[in-house]
């Protein structure tokens, strides 16, 4: 299906109002391969989006916006494991819903997380103490200059915290098109995070961990049909020992995750609300009131007004702790993706 100079309004959470020059959605990877061929002969910018749950437009988009929708999941296994080979444009919540309901539990924790399987390895989603490379077998994308598949290994993707290559060297160039899985059938509980430390980790089971996912994330999270929002705007900071070490002597509560480098995770959503700035408006852009970690469409904002938050946001935290925050947000011009620090900086 091909639209002409078609609002993306609805297809991104930021729901802010912008168009793009035109919007396909693929369902198959020939299709994908013909439209990025044709989009790139012409010279015209081109993103293939799932939904749109991880990006704020700047502006209008000048170039071709390509809906990633293909679709299919297949199921093997053996003693040990279930193999799942799953399509980069099935709902990732759905296919959560999909393992709970044939009994391959595992991704429960990682329930409700929007947008689609395709974007889940770009920045190795993650919740609630488990993040989707513990799960990933592997990952096919397709070159796009040439048509042909590759399936790259979990050591070749390189996932860090909301981190992998993807979205680095092959950014422009590949496209996911699959995802494979390894759930093990020896299933054991992560309840290191928030209501589920309550659970008894003998008794708990995959679908009480996915009901309190699910009630904690509906709790925290405004929700995008209400008020748009791209979740968590900023990573949370990794900073040396010694630095975090002065500032933990400054800030005893501030909660910290010691990191396997001797590093220390901060949590950004802290740092931002003791600089009070829960509910801080630029233009239509607000800090949600009561987690300090997203940013909302407020009042039909422009993607400058959220920008200009987000500046703002990470100058006061700066200024307050020497810690400077960065997007996990990415941030889209009339030509591409930019980079989302040098913009707010
Ligand atoms: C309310 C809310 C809560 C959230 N909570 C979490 C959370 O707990 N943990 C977490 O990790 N994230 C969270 N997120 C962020 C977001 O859900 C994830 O990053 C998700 O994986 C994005 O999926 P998407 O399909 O919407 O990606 P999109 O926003 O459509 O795309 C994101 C980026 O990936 C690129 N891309 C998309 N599909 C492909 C493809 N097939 N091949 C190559 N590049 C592609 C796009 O060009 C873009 O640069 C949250 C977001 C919201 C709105």
């Amino acid at each position: 299906m091909i639209t002409n100079n078609v609002s993306l309004k609805s297809l991104h959470s930021f729901a802010i109002d912008v168009s793009a020059r035109r919007l396909y959605v693929v369902d198959t990877e020939a299709e994908l391969f013909a439209i990025w061929r044709h989009a790139s002969t012409n010279s015209s910018p081109r993103i293939v989006l799932g939904g749109g749950s991880n990006v704020l437009f700047l502006e209008n988009y000048s170039g071709t916006v390509l809906l990633n929708r293909i679709a299919g999941m297949t199921i093997e296994e053996d003693t040990d494991y279930w193999y799942l080979h799953v399509g980069a444009g099935e709902v990732w919540h759905d296919l959560v819903n999909a393992c709970l309901e044939k009994n391959m539990p595992g991704l429960e924790n990682l329930a409700l997380i929007p947008g689609y399987v395709g974007s889940a390895p770009i920045q190795d989603i993650g919740a609630y103490g488990v993040e989707f490379q513990q799960f990933c077998e592997y990952v096919d994308v397709l070159q796009m200059e040439t048509g042909t598949k590759h399936r790259m290994s979990v050591a070749e993707c390189q996932f860090g915290y909301r981190d992998s290559i993807f979205k680095h060297n092959l950014r422009e160039h590949y496209v996911i098109v699959a995802v494979g899985f390894r759930l093990i059938k020896a299933w054991s509980p992560i309840l290191h995070y928030g209501d589920l430390v309550h659970l008894d980790a003998q008794q708990a089971t995959p679908r009480q961990i996915y009901d309190i996912v699910c009630a904690m994330r509906r709790a925290k999270f405004p929700d995008p049909t209400h008020q748009g929002n791209a979740g968590s705007f900023f990573k949370n900071p990794i900073i040396d020992a010694s630095a975090a070490e002065k500032l933990l002597n400054h800030y005893p509560d501030a909660p910290y995750y010691p990191q396997p480098g001797g590093e220390v995770k901060l949590a950004a959503g802290w740092l931002i609300d003791r600089c009070g700035l829960k509910g801080y408006r630029i233009g239509g852009a607000a800090v949600h009131d009561k987690q300090a970690l997203v940013l909302v469409n407020f009042d039909q904002a422009t993607g400058e007004d959220i920008a200009a938050l987000a500046r703002y946001v990470r100058m006061q935290v700066a200024e307050r702790f020497a810690v400077w925050l960065e997007p996990e947000v990415r941030f889209i011009s009339s030509y591409g993706e930019v980079d989302a620090v040098r913009v707010i900086a």
